[in-house]
């Protein structure tokens, strides 16, 4: 009997910051709210991502099953609240949704269908009540500045897993927090400690944090 493993190792489960600031708006020429509406000051999902314990990861991995939005119509409004798409032009979000489907979602088919993928992350991102952990920590999106040891520590403790954080530079060169990175076993359920982090752009980024030890969580 074929016993139908999973073919990557664990997930990355990346949220990133809408408002405090909408730090993508930085990452490309212009950001958009999206067609319903400016999203919650928290944390929106950008992705629930396959990876092997090497730091590499499969993309695309099944061309033959397309995002289809008609199988995930129950999550619709929780989707449009929790996995915004801030790009341009303004969308409802299903072209973000499709993407990140299409890429990722595709290579953990084995596990979670498309209905499964996307309940998985919506269920982590309340799971993990990021916005309320920082909050009662008195971290707030107000436009003030956080040490990134603080953030780490303060969700360290709360969930008992260290994130990794990930950084970009807004337009007056203020080091802000863009996206924060969670790992999370093969069922897509459980928190884990990360296996390797990832790596690229965001050591550069680090690096480039360490001269201004602050993170800016502006409005936007
Ligand atoms: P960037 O170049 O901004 O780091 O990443 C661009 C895109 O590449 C991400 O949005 C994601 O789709 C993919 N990506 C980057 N790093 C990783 C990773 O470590 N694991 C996975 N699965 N995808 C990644
Ligand atoms: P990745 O390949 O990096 O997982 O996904 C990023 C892709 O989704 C890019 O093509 C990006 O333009 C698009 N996208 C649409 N809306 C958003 C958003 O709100 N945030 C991010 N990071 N990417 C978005």
């Amino acid at each position: 009997v074929l016993s139908l493993g999973q073919d990557f190792d664990f997930f990355y489960f990346v949220l990133q910051a809408m408002q405090w600031p909408g730090s993508y708006c930085d990452t490309k020429q212009s950001c958009c709210y999206p067609t319903t509406g400016k999203p919650d000051a928290d944390f929106g999902i950008h992705g629930l991502w396959p990876n092997y314990k090497d730091g590499s990861y499969p993309s695309n991995c099944d061309p033959n099953d397309p995002f289809d939005q008609s199988k995930i119509s129950d999550l619709i409004s929780r989707m449009q609240q929790n996995w915004p798409t801030l790009a341009c032009p303004s969308g409802s979000g299903s072209t973000f949704w499709a993407h990140e489907w299409d890429k990722h979602g595709t290579c953990s088919e084995t596990v979670l269908d498309q209905h499964g993928y996307f309940g998985s992350a919506l269920n982590l991102k309340a799971k993990l009540d990021l916005l309320q952990i920082l909050q009662s920590a008195g971290i707030n999106p107000d436009g003030g500045y956080y040490s990134l040891s603080s953030i780490k520590s303060v969700i360290q403790s709360a969930t008992g897993y260290s994130p990794w954080i990930e950084c970009n530079v807004d337009e007056s060169g203020n080091s802000q927090l863009y996206q924060i990175y969670f790992c999370i076993d093969t069922s897509g359920s459980n928190f884990i400690t990360c296996p390797v982090l990832p790596h690229g752009k965001c050591d550069s980024t680090v690096e480039a944090f360490r001269q201004l030890p602050c993170w800016r969580l502006g409005a936007w």
